[in-house]
């Protein structure tokens, strides 16, 4: 047994005393001692961060398909911004050119 509950995939703090699930868990902070609301007994409360990875397949560098996607007029003074998106992948990026440019060079 010990000292630690593992509160991964839980919205809220488990009391390690008796198990009570804390209902104020929205304010309580990372490595501060609380007391429980059930038991009263204190414990310290370790905010666990679980990242939670996903992944998808994107084109080779240099391989996107871009496609002009919204053109933004003077955003900042003298440029304008161009988004673009890959067709391929849905990867995203955006790009300052000079409003005077006129036609964009693909
Ligand atoms: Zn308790
Ligand atoms: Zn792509």
């Amino acid at each position: 047994m010990t000292d630690t509950i593992n509160c991964c995939g839980t919205s809220e703090p488990i009391c390690p005393h008796c198990g009570r699930q804390q209902r104020d868990g929205w304010e309580m902070q990372d490595g501060k001692n609380y007391d429980c609301e059930e038991c009263e007994k204190p414990f310290r409360l370790n905010v666990e961060h679980c990242p939670v990875y996903s992944t998808e397949k994107v084109c080779d560098p240099g391989k996107h398909l871009w496609e002009i996607k919204d053109t933004w007029k003077e955003l900042i003074p003298g440029k304008d911004r161009i988004d673009f998106k890959c067709k391929l992948c849905g990867e995203f990026r955006s790009e300052f050119i000079d409003s005077k440019a006129g036609e964009i060079k693909k």
